[in-house]
């Protein structure tokens, strides 16, 4: 049977790219034994637009990440920076690789401003979630490939292999 890669983001991997420079603890097992298996193309969508490890966290503001791909909302930093286009860069990137390897399916971190498909930040730096996607979410989303996260794995494990 052939087996169907997937998107997947590096920090569940265990790997150090997140904003705060802390490394994930309690990523699924399952998502190394895919890699192992050579199913996952891991993708940090930060990283891809240029952004270094440790970085200022960031929020988008005016919507959510489906906002941002259409260019009437932003994605700022706690001073104001605008990091909009970088954001968009790596969302780019991470879905070129997608086509690039015949990808329908992604797994990627819950509640990022690049990687949630759920819930992400309001914008206002307070903590505060709401209903919405991250950047790379809803750019790979409007391609038709399936974005869940961590906690959905059970969904797609047939899917996979
Ligand atoms: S959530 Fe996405 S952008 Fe953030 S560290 Fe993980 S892979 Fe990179």
């Amino acid at each position: 049977m052939k087996q169907n890669r997937i998107l997947v983001s590096r920090c569940l991997l265990g790997e150090n790219v997140r904003w705060d420079g802390k490394t994930l603890t309690d990523c699924p097992p399952i998502l190394k034994e895919w890699k192992k298996a050579g199913l996952v193309i891991p993708i940090c969508p930060e990283m891809f637009g240029g952004l270094p490890i440790p970085r200022q966290p960031a929020e988008p503001q005016g919507g959510d990440g489906r906002e941002v791909v259409a260019g009437t909302a932003i994605v700022i930093d706690p001073s104001g920076k605008d990091v909009t286009a970088e954001f968009l860069k790596g969302a780019r990137e991470a879905l070129r690789l997608a086509e690039e390897n015949g990808v329908t399916i992604a797994v990627l971190k819950a509640l990022s401003p690049s990687c949630g498909s759920k819930q992400t930040y309001d914008g206002t730096f307070s903590n505060s979630l709401k209903p919405g996607m991250g950047v790379t979410a809803a750019l790979l989303k409007q391609n038709g490939i399936q974005v869940h996260n961590e906690n959905e794995i059970d969904q797609i494990v047939d899917l996979i292999g």
